[in-house]
């Protein structure tokens, strides 16, 4: 009796310890994807220019805005349209 008492407060321990480290997974997922999601919202990412042969500033091609880059598109911040970027100095279309 009193052994089984023992084992179930053992298995509460690792229940307690596995939803523990699950939250803490799904926390810290959480604000990796904000921290990722901001800082890719941000559209400040400097591009590498074949022409100038360094990074540079880049604005849209259509509205010559910032532009808001997202994983597989950019996004013109001006017209919300999917865009090309282009650096700022050279006028010349960066793609990477
Ligand atoms: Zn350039
Ligand atoms: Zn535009």
């Amino acid at each position: 009796m009193f052994q089984v008492t023992g084992e179930e407060d053992i298995d509460y321990g690792a229940l307690c310890i596995y939803i523990l480290v699950m939250l803490a997974i799904v926390i810290g997922l959480y604000i990796f994807l904000f921290v990722y999601t901001h800082f890719l919202k941000k559209g400040s990412r400097q591009h590498y220019c074949t022409y100038c042969g360094k990074l540079v500033d880049v604005e849209s091609r259509c509205c010559h805005a910032p532009v808001e880059e997202y994983i597989f598109k950019k996004i013109c911040s001006k017209c919300k349209k999917e865009t090309t970027v282009m650096c700022k100095k050279c006028k010349k279309i960066i793609m990477d």
